[in-house]
C-alpha cells in the first residue's frame, strides 16, 4: 500500500525524521492561505499522486511569492500529470503539499527494501540523487552503497557510517546523517513498511539533513496492526 508524500512526512515527523514545514491543499485559497501560514519567501508547490517523476513532469514547481504560489498551485491542481511512473494515460491531481523552499547543497538517494531471499534488510545510499535511481543502478551501479541489515541485531551505527561515507559525507553532516538513517531504519521496522525511499535526502547551505521527497510502501499483510496507516 502506497501514501501521499505529505502522509509519508506526517509519519517521519512522528520519528524526528528531518522534513520541512507544509500543508496540503484540495484548492487555490487553501494553498495561498497554506503559504501565507508557513511564511519565508520560498515555497514548493507539488502534485500529491501516488507516482514518482512529478517535477520533471511539471507537477513540482517552485514559488518566490505568494503570487506565484497562486499561479502554480491553480496551474497543478486538476491537471493531469504525466511521468515515468503513471504511465502515458497519466494521473488526475486532486492535491498539493505546500511546502517551505529550501536552499539545496547536494541532493542524495537513501533507500531501504527487503531482501526476501536472504530475509535481510538492504539499506542503499547514493550521492546521485534526485534523478531517477534506476538510471544510477544501470550506468554507474558503484555509485550506490549498500548496507546489508540483519533484523535481529537492527541498525547499528557502524552501518550509519559506512553509507555517510560511501557518499562523500563528513564531520557534523556525517551525523546528521546516521541519526536520519537510524529514525528512517527504525520507521520501517516499527511500521511494517516494504520500501522507504528518500529521493532527494539534502544538505542544506545551513547544514541541516533534510528528507524532500518520500515514499513509504507498506505491507499489506500487517496493516492489520495499523490501524492509522490503513485509514490513509
Ligand atoms: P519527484 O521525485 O516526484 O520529481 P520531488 O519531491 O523529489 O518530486 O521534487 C523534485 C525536485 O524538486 C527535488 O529533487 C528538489 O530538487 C526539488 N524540491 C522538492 N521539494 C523541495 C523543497 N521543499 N525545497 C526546495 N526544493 C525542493
Ligand atoms: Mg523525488
Amino acid at each position: 500500500m502506497n501514501v501521499h508524500e505529505y502522509q509519508a512526512k506526517q509519519l517521519m515527523r512522528k520519528f524526528d525524521i528531518n522534513v520541512l514545514e507544509g500543508g496540503v491543499a484540495s484548492s487555490v485559497e487553501e494553498a495561498v492561505d497554506v503559504a501565507n501560514k508557513l511564511g519565508g519567501k520560498l515555497w514548493v508547490v507539488k502534485a500529491q499522486i501516488h507516482a514518482g517523476g512529478r517535477g520533471k513532469g511539471g507537477g513540482v514547481k517552485l514559488a518566490k511569492s505568494i503570487e506565484e504560489v497562486r499561479e502554480h498551485a491553480s496551474k497543478i491542481l486538476g491537471m493531469n500529470l504525466v511521468t515515468h511512473q503513471t504511465g502515458p494515460e497519466g494521473k488526475t491531481v486532486h492535491k498539493i503539499f505546500i511546502e517551505s523552499g529550501c536552499n539545496i547543497e547536494h541532493e542524495y538517494y537513501v533507500g531501504i527494501v527487503l531482501d526476501r531471499n536472504t530475509g535481510m534488510i538492504t539499506m542503499m545510499a547514493s550521492s546521485e540523487g534526485g534523478v531517477e535511481i534506476e538510471k544510477v543502478a544501470e550506468e554507474t551501479p558503484e555509485k550506490i552503497i549498500k548496507a546489508t541489515i540483519n533484523p535481529a541485531v537492527g541498525f547499528t551505527p557502524f552501518i550509519g557510517r559506512k553509507l555517510g561515507y560511501g557518499i562523500g559525507l563528513s564531520g557534523d553532516t556525517l551525523k546528521k546523517a546516521n541519526k536520519f538513517f537510524n529514525s528512517l531504519y527504525q520507521l520501517y521496522i516499527e511500521k511494517d513498511c516494504s520500501i522507504a525511499e528518500i529521493n532527494p535526502l539534502v544538505t542544506t547551505k545551513d547544514g541541516d539533513v533534510i528528507a524532500l521527497d518520500a515514499k513509504l510502501n507498506f505491507d499489506e499483510n500487517a496493516l492489520f496492526r495499523h490501524p492509522d496507516i490503513e485509514e490513509l
